[in-house]
């Protein structure tokens, strides 16, 4: 089978590759991929920062978002049957850890990811350990099960804290996932839900998505914006996709004092701060990784299931996976927003 794969350990170094499906171990499952999402983390394995030079081996075949009907199970599987539609958890997870016998295998010590430290979805098949399968509803479409992951994040950023019931909530980067944080915040009942961005593409979107207002943050004043649109009292929730340290700043600007800012990027730089401000704003700050398995997925998907949310907005580009190359040219090129992948 094709399989879209990092060949090389440099920047770029993604290429097709072939390669044999492999039966399931006593706990793992085939998987017949019927489609992927490309993601900002594959775009980061194109660019080879240090920490994923040291973490990916190569040959490795990528993609962490996918849906697909399992095709094979190892002697000991139990919770997913031949057949079924499922979707991929992206954080494999040991169930005996401190953090997993504590509700929080979302964010488990031995935690490893397909399409990052073993081989991925950008391809026919993929074998992976059952227990990070989802069952969807047998007909659910595909683009969506493929983007459940991304969404998860935004479900989980949602409703987190305070949660978004009655707040207005300002979404910092409007990526795939913040955009579709503003459809869940909107669905969710926020009071006002603002989206801060500078591509005109992606702020065009966050509309169609429901926010009520558009910030773009290099034309304007990002948090005396939203300042004046909270009758001068700041942002309840702030949520933090941009991963850019002014953007980290312009967040803690535009929250109320003691409101909640959930970090879901990761600043790629070391971060100085200065904490009398911090004494003024009082931030109760959550770090949002992944999903909590199982419960945001079970969120997810009745909002997905009872039409409170649409993620066709999203789905710019539907495309063969063997144009899988022509996807990663059309995030550089800030054209597609999450570019779906079939085999
Ligand atoms: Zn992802
Ligand atoms: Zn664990």
């Amino acid at each position: 089978m094709l399989a879209l794969a990092k060949i090389a350990p440099v920047t770029g170094g993604i290429d097709f590759v072939e390669r044999e499906p492999r039966q399931p171990g006593p706990d793992e499952a085939l998987i017949e991929i019927r489609a992927a999402g490309l993601c900002g983390s594959d775009i980061q394995i194109w660019k080879w920062p240090p920490h994923l030079a040291k973490r990916v081996p190569v040959p490795c075949v990528l993609g962490h978002e996918g849906a697909g009907r399992v095709a094979a199970i190892g002697e000991r599987v139990a919770n997913v049957r031949v057949g079924d539609n499922v979707s991929l958890e992206s954080h494999l997870f040991c169930g005996k850890c401190y953090q997993c016998l504590t509700d929080r295998a979302h964010i488990c010590v031995e935690k490893a990811s397909p399409g990052v430290d073993f081989d991925g979805v950008f391809a026919s098949y993929v074998t992976v350990p059952a227990s990070i399968l989802w069952v969807n509803d047998p007909d659910f479409p595909a683009e969506l099960g493929a983007i459940m992951e991304p969404f998860g994040i935004g479900v989980h950023a949602a409703l987190e804290g305070t949660g978004v019931c009655g707040l207005t909530v300002a979404i910092n980067g409007c990526g795939p996932i913040g955009m579709m944080n503003v459809a869940v915040a909107r669905a969710l009942g926020a009071l006002k839900v603002i989206a801060i961005e500078p591509n005109p593409l992606r702020r065009d979107t966050a509309l169609r998505m429901g926010a009520d207002l558009v910030i773009d943050p290099l034309e304007d004043d990002a948090p005396r914006r939203v300042i004046d649109a909270t009758r001068g009292r700041g942002a309840d929730v702030v949520i933090e996709y941009s991963g850019q340290l002014a953007g980290l700043h312009n967040c803690i600007e535009m929250l109320t004092i003691g409101g909640d800012l959930r970090l879901c990027a990761t600043p790629t730089r070391t971060v100085e701060y200065d904490f009398t401000v911090w004494k003024k704003k009082r931030p109760t700050i959550h770090n949002i990784n992944g999903r909590r398995i199982w419960s945001t997925w079970v969120r997810a998907s009745d909002l997905l299931r009872e039409e409170r949310v649409d993620l066709k907005p999203i789905l710019s580009h539907v495309m063969p996976l063997s144009e899988g190359l022509k996807a990663f040219d059309y995030v550089f090129a800030g054209e597609a927003l999450k570019p779906i992948l079939i085999p």
